[in-house]
Order: structure tokens, then C-alpha cells, then sequence
């Protein structure tokens, strides 16, 4: 069987280590977010990849679902010395020597998808992660800051600011002169089932979605298309995804989320059992709906999540 999964960070990552649980011996392309890439210290540091590398080849932050294990700050501390920040971005040492490979080999010439197939060779995911592209795509946030509105990274929205302020606009920056990275339209076209995870619909799903050709060959590819709510009980479970939300008009509910991906794009949708009453939205919109438990408290839970969204494909197959 050929799965695809468009992954954001740390809701992509644990799905997909449930998935890869469930079904060992299927063939999984997962196509990462690269919206929330950026520049920092001359390197190129790329959040999302790395989380779903990272959380899949076992050398994940496990209470963090971001960053190494086993981590140290001395280089951060030796930057800050020299009053060299950003100091809000926490980079640590084992981390930063992922992000000096990865610069290296995009100055000498090698595109993203190459570069991260390079270091996937370390880390083994037992998954072909591609970028959603090669080209630059940066997602910025319209916000107000001190009377005067202006748009910023999302790392510093998100991670500076922890989303404190209101979001007014979400920009994939890029993302229409971007070109989907080579293998993406190959393995959707060829894959069996499409699932979208419980990432953050709008900057991690809804970012690979924005790059021209992406959306269509899913829509077209005639498989089942299949999503996990990333909200759960009218929050999201971790993080501050109702922001960004509230920015592109989509209320923090799990149906909400399922009408903002639409009938046109999928065919089945899972949300938590809290949210059992939202089955009959969802259902009388076009999107068959289940609700069955949607924590990933650890690998079992994920594992039994992949299995649900598998069987729900197998469901709408041909419908
Ligand atoms: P990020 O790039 O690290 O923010 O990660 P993703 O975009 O892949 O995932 C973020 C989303 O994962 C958030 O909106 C969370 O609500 C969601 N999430 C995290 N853990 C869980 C979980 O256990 N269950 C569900 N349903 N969603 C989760
Ligand atoms: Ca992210």
C-alpha cells in the first residue's frame, strides 16, 4: 500500500509514528511543511522537516515534540555572549549541526529534497520525507504591533510571540511561484490514500496546499482522501492553531476545520469522541465522519488513530 501524509511538526510526526506502527509494510511519503523555515545565524533551519525526522528516527525531545534529546545550549550561550540573538529561537548544539549540513549542502549547489534525503540517510524514518518544495516559500503573519501593522515571520509570531497578538492575515510567502519539490505530484498520483494529520490546518497543511499543483493532484488522484482533527472539544490540543484560525475566518471546531478542507478535497474525516456531536455537520457537508478517540497519549493511541483513518479510507474507496 502507498500512503501519502502532508505533515506539519509535531501533530505530523506522532501520527506518522503510529501510521509507520500500523502498517510496517506499507510504502509512506510524507511531504513536509516548509512555510515555517528560516534563516537564523546564517543557517538554514527548517522546523517541520526536522521535527518529523527527528520524532521518526528517535532522537526527538519527547516532552518537547520539538528539538534533540539529550540537548545542551552552549553555542546559544556562547551567541548570546557576543549579544547575537535571536535568543527567543532555541537552537541547541546537536540541532545546529543538522542545520550546518543542511546549509553546506544548499550552498554548494543541492536542492532541499536532496539535502533532506541526505540527512535522512542518518536518520532513518522508515518514510520518504520530501519538502512540499525546493523554492523558498516563507509564511507571514499580518499582525498590529504598537500601533502600526505590519506582516512578520511566523516564527516570530509564533515562537517570540506565542501568538499573543491577533493574527489579521496568514501569507505563504512564495508559495505561487513555488513549484511542488520533485517526487510530491509522483507519489500522489500513485498512492492508494492521502492523509491529512492532525496538523495545523492553516500554516502546516494549508501551506503545502498553497503551492500550485498540490491541491489539484490530490483532489484529482481519485483515492480516498482522509483527515484526523487536529481540535479536539472546541481547542486545539496543543499549541495556539485557533489563531491562526480565527485569521483565515474558520471557527476552532473539528467540523469547522472539515468544511474549511471541503468535499472537493476529502472524502472522510475523524474527529474526538467530545466531539461525537459534530459527526452529522460534517457527514451532511459531503465528508464521511466517525468519532473515535483522537489523543496521542503515546505510540499505542497514534498507532489505533492510523488504523481508524485507514479503515475509514477503505470506507469511502470507491464511493
Ligand atoms: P507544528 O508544526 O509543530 O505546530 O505541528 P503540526 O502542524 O503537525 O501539528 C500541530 C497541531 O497538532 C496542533 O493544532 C495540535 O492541536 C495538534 N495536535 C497535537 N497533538 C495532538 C493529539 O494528540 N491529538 C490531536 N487530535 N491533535 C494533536
Ligand atoms: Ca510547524
Amino acid at each position: 500500500m502507498r500512503i501519502v501524509v502532508l505533515a506539519g511538526g509535531i501533530g505530523g510526526a506522532r501520527f506518522l509514528r503510529g501510521l509507520r506502527q500500523a502498517v510496517p509494510d506499507a510504502e509512506i511519503t510524507v511531504i513536509g511543511n516548509t512555510g515555517d523555515d528560516i534563516h537564523l545565524f546564517g543557517l538554514k533551519v527548517c522546523p517541520d522537516l526536522d521535527t518529523v525526522m527527528y520524532t521518526l528516527g528517535g532522537g526527538i525531545n519527547e516532552e518537547q515534540g520539538w528539538g534533540r534529546a539529550d540537548e545542551t545550549f552552549h553555542l546559544k550561550e556562547e551567541l548570546a555572549a557576543y549579544g547575537v540573538g535571536p535568543e527567543w529561537f532555541g537552537l541547541g548544539d546537536r540541532d545546529f549541526a543538522t542545520h550546518i549540513v543542511r546549509t553546506q549542502m544548499l550552498g554548494a549547489g543541492y536542492p532541499l529534497s536532496a539535502v533532506t534525503e541526505a540527512l535522512c540517510d542518518r536518520w532513518k524514518p522508515g518514510v520518504r520525507l520530501i519538502p512540499m518544495s525546493d523554492d523558498r516559500v516563507e509564511t507571514h503573519v499580518a499582525v498590529e504591533l504598537d500601533g502600526e501593522r505590519k506582516a512578520i515571520h511566523f516564527q516570530e509570531y509564533w515562537v517570540r510571540l506565542r501568538a499573543s497578538v491577533e493574527a489579521h492575515a496568514v501569507v505563504p510567502v512564495g508559495a505561487e511561484q513555488a513549484k511542488p519539490a520533485p517526487g510530491v505530484l509522483e507519489a500522489i498520483a500513485s498512492a492508494d490514500v492521502v492523509i491529512f494529520p492532525p496538523s495545523n490546518p492553516v500554516v502546516s497543511v494549508g501551506t503545502i496546499l498553497a503551492v500550485p499543483g498540490i491541491r489539484e493532484a490530490i483532489a484529482e488522484a481519485g483515492v480516498p482522501v482522509v483527515g484526523l482533527s487536529p481540535i479536539v472539544g472546541d481547542a486545539p490540543v496543543r499549541g495556539m492553531a485557533d489563531k491562526v484560525l480565527a485569521a483565515v475566518g474558520v471557527e476552532s471546531t473539528a467540523a469547522a476545520v472539515a468544511e474549511h478542507y471541503g468535499s472537493g478535497l476529502l472524502d472522510g474525516w475523524l474527529v474526538d469522541t467530545v466531539d461525537a456531536g459534530a459527526v452529522d455537520r460534517v457527514e451532511s457537508a459531503g465528508i464521511r465522519c466517525r468519532a473515535i478517540p483522537l489523543l496521542m497519549t503515546d505510540l499505542a493511541a497514534a498507532t489505533q488513530m492510523a488504523r481508524e483513518a485507514l479503515t475509514l479510507a477503505e470506507e469511502v474507496r470507491g464511493v
